[in-house]
């Protein structure tokens, strides 16, 4: 019973991920447009006819639709159902990283509704209400790590595809660490650390992006202070290790593919959005497994 409860709970979560992953498709393509993407139809990016419901759910759609408009038959990109994967699976993991497994958090309340007598199902459904906040600061972390992530999808592509990070996703991130100084994933930091993980990276970096024009973007910077503020010096540190490393070896697998030339320029706001996810899951055991080796 535990076992499927947990496996329908996966299944909603993951499938909850995958709509809000349509809804940063929308982002991704409508924002860099200047469009409204809180209203406004969905329409098909090459005839420009409105979608149906049926043609806009999530990931079925396209595959359903054998990877056409159904309209002007011209290919969909694959990128639409990739971001709805990915939201999905990113919303799987910041569900697992902090919320218990389902039935252990109703301690079998949920089994005795389906096994239980009247009064047992009356006993758990007024304990309820009372287990419930125990776990609010779980479920409060868990949803917060989720929308830094969805916040990380949208700059990564944006990034990729206009070389630009718009001010408003790292305003958004630079709310969600002044939340972060009381709620979430590192509500435990004291508040200075928040302070100091907003410049201890960014003011380095925009004094390298004034005397190395070219080496990174204000939105880098930007982006760089609003994440030390939800992630404390630590993380942020890290997440720049990691970011570095991952740029890198971008960098050098597009010079050895022959993609860029020695003086392009490529966009370092998705290697930043990796670290700054790892960092923000995995940031604290990696400190301790690297603190190992002195
Ligand atoms: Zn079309």
């Amino acid at each position: 019973m535990e076992l499927a409860l947990n496996i329908v709970l996966l299944i909603l979560v993951f499938a909850l991920g995958v709509t809000i992953g349509s809804f940063l498709n929308v982002v991704i393509y409508r924002l860099p447009q200047k469009l409204n993407f809180v209203s406004g139809r969905s329409f098909c990016p090459h005839c420009n006819h409105q979608l149906s419901a049926l043609d806009l759910v999530p990931v079925l759609s396209y595959l359903g639709l054998g990877r056409k408009c159904r309209y002007c038959k011209e290919p969909i990109s694959p990128r639409y159902m990739v971001v709805e994967a990915l939201t999905g699976v990113l919303a799987l993991v910041s569900y697992l990283a902090f919320l218990p497994p389902v039935g252990f958090l109703l301690e079998g309340g949920l089994e005795s509704l389906y096994t239980g007598t009247a009064v047992e199902v009356g006993l758990m459904a007024a304990w309820l209400p009372f287990a419930l906040p125990a776990f609010s600061g779980a479920i409060i972390a868990a949803v917060m790590a989720f929308f830094v992530l969805c916040l990380l999808v949208v700059v990564t592509y944006i990034d990729a595809d206009t070389m630009e990070i718009p001010n408003s996703l790292s305003l958004w991130l630079a709310a969600l660490g002044l939340l972060s100084f009381a709620f979430g994933p590192t509500a435990a930091l004291p508040w200075y650390d928040h302070l100091i993980g907003a410049v201890c990276v960014s003011v380095p970096m925009c004094i390298l992006a004034f005397a190395l024009v070219g080496s990174f973007g204000l939105g880098d910077v930007k982006l760089m202070a609003a994440a030390g503020l939800v992630l404390g010096w630590q993380l942020t540190l890290v997440a720049t290790f990691i970011a570095v490393l991952v740029g890198g070896a971008w960098g050098i697998f597009l010079l050895a593919t022959r993609r860029k030339g020695r003086k392009d320029h490529f966009a370092f706001g998705p290697a930043l959005c990796a670290g700054i996810a790892a960092s923000l899951f995995a940031g604290h055991p990696l400190i301790t497994w690297y603190l190992g080796f002195f």
